[in-house]
């Protein structure tokens, strides 16, 4: 653990919004409990680093067991006593508009952080982290009048009826890939049903998750209705076994996921988990190619891969193999990697030193099984996780760059003659989150989606979100839905 103060003048080179450096200065940062700015009881920190440079942004308190425990008795108390559970609909959307209102007015700031912490283009975090969680906060604010319940029809000398009620103390456990948008997907429905909340950001970007928590003090949130513990995987697993939590909801690798359920199994906890993918990108002969093209590229390089719904294998028909790959050859060439800060950046940095080193380990294993590797030739810069934005052709079904996450920008492309063929092999991963097609005929868009096995299936697009549609996966790739209608349904009970 780091006993230092980070120079934040130098971890955060290039920033320009002195707001985004003060937040940095004021270090270590606390835990939220209760309303209240407070340090882990054990005194431990941990350092966030900005992935782009190595350098320390932050020290981070480092919450554990005790500091879970008080998260979960003022979350219980906010919940049963607290003004949020006498509040009505009404005032409780205001809430919520007005954390959607000072999101955007701090949004500069926002995606500054978030490029420092993550390593992530600073005009992608703009238009499409910050400017979604805003979007995400207004949509479930508009929920909250609208939860509403039934009257079911039986006796008539009954009065039979239904009621839609929060489920209680959420505990949410993000991970680092989109850091505020995964809090604002996981905050705004559980708030706008009525619940109180425990988040844990991921330990790599605590960063936009504890400026949400100041935008939320500042929109006079009653205390303990949102508290925020960080600190890395045993926090986690601290808050997931705790007794008195309702509900976990964990986006995340399927790996932890499974250790979650297994921690969950048996208890009063209901769950939902947004796991990991490996999704099909489908380009038939008939696509529009030049932007099919644009598609395969933004579904593997956008947000440097590391997306759990990537289009990570491409899968070409095969009369149409040698102009694609002469055109992604060209156009991998073109992405600009560097300087997350910088306004033209296609591509920014690895999160962290683990993460490329799961990268390297995968594209070692794409080589000795055979495959034949293309890397773009962009220069790198020195200091920093940095990979080049890669695919690999000549890949067969059977090898683990077409089968295992890689969670970077490494593309696996395979082959197919016949749209039966496309749907067994994109079909065969454990793995069911998301798909791409790309074709002219409406009728094979359609017939590709009934056949698919997956829970969010673009057409002609590809990472496209909105906060009125469900995301979530089939298969290893989770359960529950979020977004839209159905990402209320896990925030809510019925009685
Ligand atoms: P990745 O492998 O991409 O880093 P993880 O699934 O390890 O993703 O992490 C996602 C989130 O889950 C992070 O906030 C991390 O701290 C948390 N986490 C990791 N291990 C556990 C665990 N055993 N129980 C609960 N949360 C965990």
């Amino acid at each position: 653990m780091a006993a230092t103060t980070p120079s934040v003048e130098r971890a955060g080179n290039g920033v320009r919004s002195s707001a985004a450096l003060n937040f940095l200065k004021a270090s270590p940062k606390k835990l939220l409990i209760g309303g209240k700015w407070v340090p882990a009881k054990s005194g431990k920190t941990f350092e966030t680093l900005n992935p782009a440079t190595e350098e320390v942004l932050a020290l981070i308190a480092e919450g554990d067991k005790a500091d879970v425990d008080e998260a979960v008795k003022a979350a219980r108390k906010a919940f049963e006593e607290g003004p949020w559970s006498k509040m009505g609909p009404h005032e409780r959307a205001r809430y919520l508009f007005k954390i959607a209102d000072l999101i955007e007015q701090n949004a500069d700031e926002l995606a500054e952080l978030e490029t420092l912490d993550n390593g992530k283009a600073k005009t992608q975090a703009r238009a499409i982290d910050i400017a979604g969680s805003a979007e995400t906060f207004r949509y479930y604010g508009g929920w909250c009048t609208k939860i509403y319940g039934e009257t079911n029809p039986s006796d008539p000398s009954m009065f039979n009826y239904t009621l839609r009620e929060p489920v209680g103390v959420c505990g949410q456990i993000i991970p680092w890939n989109f850091p505020l948008l995964m809090a604002a997907w996981k905050i705004a429905p559980a708030l706008a049903a009525g619940n109180t909340i425990i988040l844990k950001p991921a330990e790599t970007t605590p960063l936009t998750s504890l400026m949400l928590a100041q935008i939320i003090q500042e929109a006079e949130l009653p205390p303990g209705v949102v508290n925020i513990i960080t600190g890395a995987g045993a926090t986690g697993a601290a808050l997931v076994a705790h007794g008195d939590v309702d509900k976990i909801a964990f986006t995340g690798s399927t790996e932890v996921g499974k250790r979650i359920q297994r921690s969950a199994a048996g208890t009063k906890k209901k769950l939902t988990l947004e796991l990991g993918g490996k999704a099909p990108n489908i380009v038939f002969e008939d696509a529009p190619i030049d932007q099919a093209i644009e598609g395969i590229i933004n579904g593997i390089y956008f947000n440097q891969g590391h997306v759990c719904c990537a289009g990570s294998r491409l899968f070409v028909q095969e009369s149409i193999v040698e102009p694609v790959i002469r055109k992604l050859r060209d156009r991998i060439g073109t992405l600009r990697v560097g300087n997350p800060l910088d306004k033209n950046t296609d591509v920014g940095a690895i999160n962290s030193q683990a993460q490329l080193d799961k990268i390297r380990e995968m594209v070692e294993s794409g080589v000795d099984e055979g495959a034949e590797m293309f890397q773009s030739a962009c220069a790198l810069p020195t200091r920093g996780f940095w990979f080049a934005p890669t695919f690999f052709t000549g890949v067969s079904q059977s090898n683990r760059i077409a089968q295992e996450e890689i969670f970077g920008p490494v593309l696996s492309i395979l082959t197919f003659r016949t749209a039966e063929e496309a749907i067994e092999k994109a079909n065969n991963t454990p793995y069911g989150l998301s798909a791409g097609v790309w074709t002219e005929k409406g009728s094979r868009i359609l017939k590709m989606a009934q056949k698919l096995r997956a829970g969010v299936i673009w057409a002609n697009t590809y990472n496209k979100f909105d906060p009125t549609s469900p995301f979530g996966g089939f298969k290893e790739s989770g359960f529950g839905r979020e977004g839209g209608l159905h990402g209320l349904a896990p925030y809510v009970v019925l009685s």
